[in-house]
């Protein structure tokens, strides 16, 4: 029987010095609990290596499935075995999924106490708890609100029209596309104004100004924002900074290739001081080129950090040697790469299958007869099988055919939970009762169930609110701005400012399952739910979403020690923007998994299902009109494809695809060609002619 080992910490989170001599304390002797560890997770030597590498920059630059991640989790469990005390680490990863499940795997190799456990968490989630405690700094409410996509929308709508552009001109999603591509490269309205080339870029940095002001003006953030407006307070507020650094002693990033410029400022400043910084990645899998990262990070890494050690990890023991020879034959095609080795540590396995079809309805046909095979005959369970796509329209048809089957699927990367019309106005509810000024959330919930304040009334208050550089809520309060609206209007906008402070008080006392209860019926929603429902059973289909908010709502609470309503606002605002909200889905319900192959990143099944191998799929229609490293960016994304799959992978094609209702005709991907052996690689050329050269 394996030994339990445990650490007990003292509730201060420090290890006295003499850890026999403190009561508090049941210590196991070091090297005992790391064979422990070494027992649950085995490691290879130089994996091993990496792990004991404890202190100074660290990087593991090696291919998918190598153990990366598994580095990254068993180095943090070693920390803290050798008596770092768990809070001083801090560890980054791509998704709260991955945190959770990162989490989850230290928590069971190493027993720490509740209130001393290590940090690990998306860089997003990172930057809200550090702006919670600084950005007044810059001006901003601790208590800021952070807006969602369609909020973002509804301000992008409202600037333009301010600043009279039609919709032919620029659309409010170009808009927010330019914003997000300004954001995430540290661009601010004035340079972006400066160096606008067109007019329509031109007339988006105005916007983008009128944008930024509107968000200030109610205290409110948005996703980028977390990122940006950390790294300013950074860099303009050094006092900031070293508090927020001083906060840890141990730094650990996974997925480092995906920094974009503004995370690779954040992670140097946390990590300065101490130096100790382990980054962890594979430029083979940058993938989020569009999002600003820049797989330079990663390769400069030696370079930035003096005296940093690389450690290369050459075995990969996720797939079959049959699927990596393939991936691996795939990636040799990119031109700027690390060429790395990859062996398989899985000798043999089955040959990847290529599979062609007339139509993308024959494609997802035999794909899911194909998977009734593997469930029936195989043996598999639903949650072993992911099909891969490259774009939104992709799954459909495949959910179709799953559902005619009834075999359970989620579609990943999806955020339909958090799109439906009653989570929306909850939420916003939710939102204006912790902070009021939000001002997108109060326009759309101020009427809504109908209360008697006319579009024109808010009209008139928001424009009063933006002359006076206000919120609309300050507006509310105002007795004399409310003199310009008619009698019945003014008597409801005060019952509602009434509802909203008793809710306020409501959610300051104790929360639990009933104050949500409490909260819907003051709101009064069922009357919105009746309303918006044209029979019974839409009444019932929209209340069980309600139902399902109550859901996550309880769950928050079991979940949490010392719940708030901010940071349950968190925990929704941060899962929806992740792709992976439902990923505890696949496993609670034993699904087949639907995914991009973005949101695959990470993550690894048993039977792979990669579908519209096509040029103008995949690689993008973008991509295949850019050429050049627009290409080598979908190869890559090919192969984080390709590397999802442990024992069977499945390329599937169609020959003809409907585009806009029209069938069209489709050629098969490059990358299939490639995979195959099929086409010259003028890399190999290269490669054999220095060979050459050197046996000479
Ligand atoms: P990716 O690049 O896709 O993120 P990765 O390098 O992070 O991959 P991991 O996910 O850590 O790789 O590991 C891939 C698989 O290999 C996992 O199932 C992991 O448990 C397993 N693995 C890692 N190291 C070893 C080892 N030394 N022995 C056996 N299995 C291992
Ligand atoms: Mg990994």
């Amino acid at each position: 029987m394996p030994q339990e080992y445990v650490i007990f910490l003292l509730d201060d989170g420090v290890y006295p010095d003499s850890l026999n001599q403190n009561r508090f304390y049941k210590k196991i002797p070091q090297n005992a609990i790391f064979e422990q560890i070494c027992m649950d997770a085995t490691l290879n030597c130089d994996q091993r290596e990496a792990v004991n590498t404890l202190s100074g920059p660290l990087l593991v630059l090696a291919g998918a499935g190598s153990g990366k991640t598994r580095v990254v989790t068993v180095r943090i469990a070693k920390l803290i075995d050798t008596g770092i005390s768990p809070r001083r680490i801090l560890a980054m990863t791509f998704t709260n999924k991955a945190a959770q499940e990162m989490q989850k795997r230290i928590a069971s190799m190493i027993s720490t106490h509740r209130e001393n456990q290590p940090e690990i968490s998306t860089f997003h989630s990172l930057c809200v708890r550090i702006l919670r405690r600084q950005i007044h700094n810059l001006g901003y409410p601790n208590n800021f609100s952070i807006l969602d996509a369609s909020d973002q929308n509804s301000i992008c709508r409202k600037v333009l029209r301010e600043i009279r552009v039609s919709d032919a001109s620029l659309k409010p999603r170009d808009l927010l596309y330019h914003i997000g591509q300004w954001k995430s490269r540290g661009i601010s309205p004035k340079i972006a104004t400066r160096d606008a080339d067109t007019d329509r870029e031109h007339l988006a940095a105005v916007a983008f100004r009128r944008y930024q002001d509107e968000l200030t003006r109610c205290g409110t953030v948005d996703f980028d924002d977390l990122l940006l407006l950390t790294s300013v307070l950074f860099r303009d507020y050094p006092e900031v900074r070293e508090n927020e650094a001083d906060r840890f002693d141990h730094i650990l990033v996974d997925e480092y290739q995906d920094t974009n410029d503004i995370q690779y400022s954040i992670v140097k400043s946390l990590s300065q001081k101490h130096r100790n910084l382990c980054v962890v990645g594979d430029d083979d899998q940058s993938i989020y080129g569009f999002r600003g990262s820049d797989v330079r990070h990663i390769l400069n890494f030696a370079s930035d950090w003096p005296g940093a050690k690389t450690i290369r990890l050459e075995a990969n023991y996720r797939s079959t040697e049959a699927i990596l020879e393939v991936s691996n034959r795939l990636i040799r095609f990119n031109a700027n790469r690390y060429d790395k080795v990859l062996k398989a540590a899985r000798a043999g396995g089955q040959k990847p299958r290529i599979e062609q079809f007339g139509d993308e309805e024959h494609e997802s046909k035999q794909v899911v007869t194909s998977i009734r095979r593997d469930l029936e005959s195989n043996g598999r369970q639903p949650s072993d099988i992911a099909i891969l796509f490259r774009t939104n329209e992709q799954p459909r048809l495949f959910e179709t055919e799953l559902r005619k089957f009834d075999i359970p699927y989620v579609l990943l990367g999806s955020h339909s939970f958090y799109d439906r019309k009653e989570i929306k106005d909850l939420v916003a509810y939710l939102r204006v009762i912790h902070h009021a000024d939000d001002e997108p959330s109060m326009r759309r919930i101020i009427n809504n169930p109908p209360r008697g304040i006319s579009a024109n009334s808010v009209s008139a208050l928001v424009e009063i609110a933006t002359q006076r550089g206000v919120s609309l809520w300050q507006v509310m309060l105002d007795n004399e701005a409310l003199q310009t609206l008619k009698v019945p209007a003014r008597m409801s906008i005060r019952n509602f400012i009434e509802t909203i402070r008793s809710l306020q008080q409501t959610f300051s006392e104790n929360l639990e399952l009933s104050t949500f209860h409490s909260f819907l019926s003051a709101i009064q929603y069922k009357k919105e739910v009746l309303r918006n429902s044209e029979d019974e059973a839409e009444t019932e289909q929209r209340w069980a979403s309600v139902e399902e908010m109550a859901n996550v709502f309880g769950a928050y609470l079991g979940r949490k020690r010392k719940p708030t309503l901010e940071s349950f606002l968190e925990e929704i605002a941060l899962a929806e923007s992740d792709f992976d909200d439902d990923k505890d889905d696949q496993l609670d319900r034993n699904a087949v998994a639907l995914l991009t192959l973005h949101a695959s990143k990470g993550l690894e099944f048993p039977v792979v299902y990669m579908v519209g191998l096509e040029e103008g799929l995949l690689p993008h229609g973008r991509a295949v009109a850019a050429e050049g490293p627009a290409i080598d960016e979908e190869r890559r994304l090919a192969y984080v494809g390709v590397t999802r799959a442990q024992d069977e992978l499945t390329l599937s094609l169609s020959l003809t695809r409907r585009k806009w209702g029209r069938v069209q005709e489709q050629n098969p991907s490059r990358f299939l060609f490639e995979m195959i052996g099929q086409a010259d690689n003028p890399h190999d050329a290269v490669v054999k002619r220095e060979t050459e050269t050197t046996n000479h």
